[in-house]
């Protein structure tokens, strides 16, 4: 690791509790997913991997540290 690269903080991973636009399920998943998340109820896309931080899809409705 480089000088440079200790000087940036690493991104912070968390569990979000996001809900369903489609159907209003609640479901907790991991901000750094890095797969496709699907709702468990209706299998709306709920988060899309970028590499990163995943794309969360729909209401992001609590933060777990
Ligand atoms: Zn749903």
């Amino acid at each position: 690791m480089s000088e440079w690269e200790k000087l940036i903080p690493k991104p912070r991973s968390r569990f979000i509790r996001v809900k369903c636009p489609d159907c209003g399920n609640e479901q907790l998943l991991f901000s750094h997913a890095s797969n496709v998340v699907k709702c468990n109820v209706c299998g709306a896309v709920l988060a899309e991997p970028t590499g990163g931080k995943a794309e969360i899809k729909g209401e992001i409705v609590a933060v777990l540290e």
